[in-house]
């Protein structure tokens, strides 16, 4: 099952809600900063024992002072004109997220717009490389698993149910 939610992801009711976050996980502004202000210090703590992560992979944390379960910290591609294996390495992100939540029992996850604010991937490739991810994850695992994409705008938000519809049509 897949929904478009238009708000703050660290206000949903998940297991799992998935940050976009730096190699070096030490918090950031955008859905990072608003993650751990929600969270609380301790998230803070958790991530500098991680020691980084690299572009494309992710790193999983309690959720401290946010009513959730995990929170997985993706690092999404900085993009620099797409000929750098920014797709990629994007949807790397979005495949690490799915299968971690499977191996964790994890019931329901949200993804931020990961590399869509201040890393600047344009925001329809962004969109459409991550409903085909989580689209063929689904396809392909029979365990029903709710995804959320949780986007901080209206504009974000629309490009996402019409990616929606454009994937279950063709
Ligand atoms: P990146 O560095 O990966 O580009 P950003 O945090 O700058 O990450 O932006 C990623 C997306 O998250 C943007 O579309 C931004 O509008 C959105 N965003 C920012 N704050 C929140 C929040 N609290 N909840 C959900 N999405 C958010």
């Amino acid at each position: 099952m897949i929904e478009v939610h238009l708000g703050d992801i660290t206000r949903l009711q998940v297991d799992v809600i998935v940050n976009a976050a730096n190699t070096h996980l030490l918090g950031g502004g955008g859905v990072d900063g608003a993650i751990h202000r929600a969270a609380g210090p301790r998230l803070l703590e958790a991530c500098r024992e991680l020691g980084g992560c690299p572009v494309g992979e992710v790193r999983a944390t309690p959720a401290f002072s946010i009513p959730v379960k995990r929170i997985y910290h993706a690092v999404g591609p900085v993009w620099r004109g797409g000929n750098l294996g920014e797709p990629e390495l994007l949807a790397s992100c979005y495949r690490h997220c799915l299968a971690l939540a499977r191996r964790e029992h994890m019931s329901s996850i949200a993804f931020p717009a990961i590399s869509c604010g201040v890393y600047d991937y344009p925001p329809e490739q962004a969109v459409e490389i991550a409903v085909e991810e989580v689209q063929q994850h689904l396809d392909r695992d029979c365990e029903p698993l709710r995804i959320v994409f949780c986007c901080f705008d209206e504009a974000m938000a629309e490009l996402y149910r019409q990616q929606l519809d454009a994937y279950v049509r063709r």
